[in-house]
């Protein structure tokens, strides 16, 4: 298990994160009624750094708006989020690089099945940033478990209560000897991991699937594309099949906590040479630096945060 730090964000103030509790009564936790997202904030010569807050409070902001949860949006600007970033960061004596977890909890009592109105709470913590997929090749396994289709839970908001999908998919890999799942929409076409987002090379083309494929519109599936034009490669969005993916040249995994991940197996196939292929390596590294702090080229991806060292 991760280390947690020992101060969160929680009601408008720092407290010890034991003392930051949502009821057992709240929609929260009877119905995962919640929203979330995870950032990474890095060491940078400039001081502590958070990639992309901007983006990550608009999808907060957004997976609110898709659930319903109206309560949230009014009251909290992005000037007040990134000052509670901030205080917490603040509060606390960060060590190494970590993701900051923030979650709008739906916190009324027994408020029944609705969201609209329901009152809302906003919790921020800080855990080392452990990748939680292997950087030396991913072993992977189509899911028995569909993806939840946009009909259902739309994936696009990333819901705390949605995680049971990806739970019960993880799972099965687990079980069965692998390290994450590949999702399938109820037509067969690939959405991602549990908790990453996929990519694959088929002669020189970065392709991924476009964002009506039952997919969380991950953060940094959106600078891969950025990064990847920059750099030269031809990118395209579009459905995928999953038997593209056993013959592709390159497949890998992106994600804040998944960073970029190579994969080296799909079904018992081994995908290209079996090792991080050419243009996931260079994305990687392209990746990896953008977050450091040392180029002016990708300083508009990076919010300064005031530090304790
Ligand atoms: N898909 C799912 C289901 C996820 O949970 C995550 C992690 N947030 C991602 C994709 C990747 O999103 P991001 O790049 O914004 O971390």
């Amino acid at each position: 298990m991760a280390h947690v730090y020992e101060n969160a964000y929680f009601k408008d103030k720092v407290v010890p994160i034991t003392d930051a509790q949502v009821s057992v009564a709240s929609s929260a936790v009877l119905y995962g009624l919640s929203v979330y997202t995870v950032f990474r904030v890095s060491h940078t010569p400039k001081g502590l750094a958070a990639f992309r807050l901007g983006d990550h409070y608009r999808r907060l902001v957004n997976s609110a708006r898709i659930i319903g949860l109206d309560t949230f949006e009014p009251a909290w600007s992005y000037q007040k989020f990134e000052d509670a970033v901030h205080a917490v960061l603040n509060a606390n004596t960060i060590l190494g690089d970590v993701f900051v977890r923030a979650t709008v909890h739906a916190s009324d009592m027994v408020p029944g099945t609705r969201s609209r109105g329901v009152a809302t709470t906003v919790s921020i913590f800080i855990y080392d940033a452990t990748p939680i997929l292997s950087g030396e090749g991913v072993r992977l396994k189509t899911s028995v478990w569909r993806r939840v289709p946009d009909y259902a839970i739309p994936s696009r908001a990333k819901v705390n209560g949605a995680y049971v999908n990806s739970v019960l998919a993880k799972q099965d890999a687990l079980d069965s000897g692998y390290d994450d799942c590949i999702f399938l929409d109820a037509a067969g076409h690939v959405c991602e991991l549990s908790a990453a987002n996929i990519f694959m090379v088929r002669d020189g083309v970065l392709i991924t699937p476009d964002t009506t494929s039952d997919l969380l519109e991950g953060i940094t599936r959106r600078t891969v594309l950025e990064l990847a034009s920059v750099m030269g490669i031809k990118v395209i969005e579009r459905g995928i099949d999953l038997t593209e993916l056993y013959i592709a040249d390159e497949v890998f995994a992106s994600g804040t906590s998944a960073l970029i991940a190579p994969i080296s197996v799909v079904d018992a196939r081994v995908i290209g040479t079996g090792t991080v292929g050419p243009i996931t390596a260079r994305i990687r590294e392209v990746y990896m630096y953008s977050m450091q702090g040392d180029d002016s080229m990708y300083e508009h991806y990076l919010t300064y945060m005031s530090h304790n060292m």
